[in-house]
């Protein structure tokens, strides 16, 4: 495939970088995923601005315009087929002469892209959409998780606990036993009708496909929505369980820790959401 390193588009096989970029050695980076179908790109001013607010976070000066990174995800597209993409984009605090903790003066930001495909946009019918299968593991991350950082170990090792059970994402609570999110997406409950998940703080990622789903759900507004506190009580006696991300959209889960979530099968509110999503998803 063709990527994008340093103001350079060139095949995947001749991007190299520095084994001191900090990004390799600390994790320290920032970066974030844009859906993109046939080069139609899904919250594209959200996802620069979440990048943005991450690279403020952590102290990296780097200002590539919305049009700049715009301009990148396009031409990835065009030059790797415009298919089902999710478009990567990495911004690390760049290679110092030493290996020393303080952020380092004068280092020039290493900027990377590249896509890799996607699943089609799901199919919003319930007899057709593959639902998924979650264990559930304590959230051991660390206290910033509001912040899209490359250092994912924390993730990497929560999504590999359910994997190890046969599922494919795990999902997350704190030591009051308050669901979080999931490894690599956000987590929702459908309780008597009404959308229910994590308020954004420190413990979760501001999801924007969350974002954009909670938006077009109160915009409809046939749906109530709420933004609180989810015990994992009432995860494990919802009618509905849900995930999303910018690869999966709204996904629909059907066992917990080999429970069925209701009857088992996927919910009709899920149904109703991810058609509301298909629709409205382009205008943001
Ligand atoms: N939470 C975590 C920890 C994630 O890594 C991701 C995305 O990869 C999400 C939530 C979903 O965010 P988005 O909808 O912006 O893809």
């Amino acid at each position: 495939s063709i990527v994008y390193l340093n103001g350079e588009y060139l095949p995947m096989e001749e991007a190299k970088i520095s084994p001191m970029d900090r990004g390799f050695l600390f994790g320290d980076g920032i970066y974030e995923v844009i859906p993109s179908y046939n080069g139609k790109l899904v919250g594209f001013g959200p996802h620069i601005d979440r990048m943005n607010d991450g690279l403020s976070a952590i102290d990296i000066k780097f200002d590539y315009s919305h049009d700049q990174w715009r301009d990148i995800a396009t031409q990835l597209s065009e030059k790797n087929g415009a298919g089902n993409l999710g478009i990567y984009f990495h911004v690390s605090r760049g290679a110092d002469s030493k290996r020393n903790h303080a952020y380092p003066d004068n280092v020039p930001a290493t900027v990377f892209a590249f896509s890799f495909e996607i699943p089609p946009e799901p199919i919003a019918n319930r007899n057709q959409v593959k639902p998924y299968k979650v264990s559930t593991t304590q959230d051991l991350r660390w206290k910033r998780c509001n912040i899209k950082s490359t250092a994912l170990l924390g993730n990497v090792m929560h999504y590999q606990h359910g994997h190890s059970e046969g599922n494919g994402e795990t999902i997350l609570y704190n030591e009051r036993g308050e669901m979080t999110e999931g490894s690599a997406v956000n987590a929702y409950i459908v309780k008597d009708g009404k959308v229910i998940t994590s308020p954004l703080d420190e413990q979760i990622l501001p999801g924007i496909t969350r974002l954009i789903l909670l938006d077009i759900l109160r915009k409809d507004g046939s749906i109530p929505v709420e933004e609180r506190v989810v015990t994992m009580d009432e995860l494990r006696t919802a009618d509905e369980v849900w995930i999303s991300s910018s690869s999966k959209e709204v996904a629909p889960v059907i066992e917990v820790d080999g429970q069925p979530v209701g009857d088992g099968s996927v919910g009709e509110v899920w149904e109703k959401a991810q058609s509301l999503f298909t629709a409205n998803k382009y205008n943001y």
